[in-house]
């Protein structure tokens, strides 16, 4: 879909700050502190791709079936509720939140992510979203298609080697296995590959997005230089945030 389209069908919204990058590259720690410190709902895109994964799994839909995924997505209610940690997410009415982050379902949310029509199901209920309150929203195609006039755009990066060491870390933290740390970055390579290569909405920075690589940071550095972007707007625009929800 193009911004134009995706615009021209865009409802009325609220305060939004995109967050893009590839995987591993820290944009779920960076949206969660934003969303706390401004006040402003948490809404990872991620987990939809992931939940409608789960249901083309779940119901057998041949992962590289344009017309069936199309036929599944018009068939199929995704919710995203904000969370103090992380989005609970709902897949027709059944909380999957504890079923979506497993390496399966990983690997089939970036292949389904590739069709135009499973992307603009997704993009029009993430459209509405922002029409509930001002929001702090993560993915790939934020700033570029889901809200191109987003009143901050960070676009988030760091090496390869760096994104991967980082997920093990997190697996091991949470007292996961997880595979060794070469077959993690190869995995986020490949992810990367297939977001930076589809022909709809691929993974780029938005011409008007602050970059941010996060390779050589801390992370109290990187909070604090995103945070700086979202002071920038503000300073320029001289008002405060509207439709902050604390
Ligand atoms: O961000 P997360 O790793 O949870 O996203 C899962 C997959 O969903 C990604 O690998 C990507 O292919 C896809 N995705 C997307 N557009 C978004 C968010 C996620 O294509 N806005």
């Amino acid at each position: 879909m193009s911004p134009e389209e995706s615009s021209a069908a865009k409802p009325r919204r609220n305060f939004v700050v995109a967050i893009d990058g590839p995987a591993g590259a820290g944009k779920s720690t960076i949206a969660r502190h934003l969303a706390r410190h401004y006040g402003l709902l948490n809404l990872e895109t991620g987990a939809m791709y992931r939940a409608f994964a789960l249901k083309a799994l779940r119901v057998e839909v041949p992962l590289d079936d344009p017309n069936a995924l199309q036929q599944l997505a018009a068939e199929t209610d995704i919710q995203l509720e904000s969370g103090e940690n992380e989005n609970r997410v709902l897949l027709d009415g059944e909380d999957v939140t504890g079923q979506i982050r497993n390496q399966t379902v990983t690997d089939a949310a970036s292949r389904v992510s590739i069709f135009p029509a499973v992307r603009a199901s997704m993009v029009k209920r993430q459209q509405e979203m922002a029409t509930r309150g001002g929001v702090v929203m993560e993915g790939r195609d934020i700033g570029t298609v889901v809200f191109p006039d987003a009143e901050v755009k960070i676009f988030l990066d760091a090496a390869p080697e760096v994104r991967g060491m980082r997920r093990y870390d997190q697996i091991g933290q949470k007292g996961q296995s997880s595979p060794p740390p070469e077959e993690v970055i190869r995995d986020l390579r490949a992810r990367d590959e297939r977001d930076r290569n589809r022909v709809d909405s691929p993974l780029k920075p938005a011409a008007d997005a602050f970059l941010l690589d996060s390779t050589n940071l801390t992370l109290d550095e990187a909070l604090k230089a995103a945070e700086s972007a979202v002071d920038a707007f503000l300073a320029r625009s001289s008002q405060p945030i509207p439709s902050q929800t604390a």
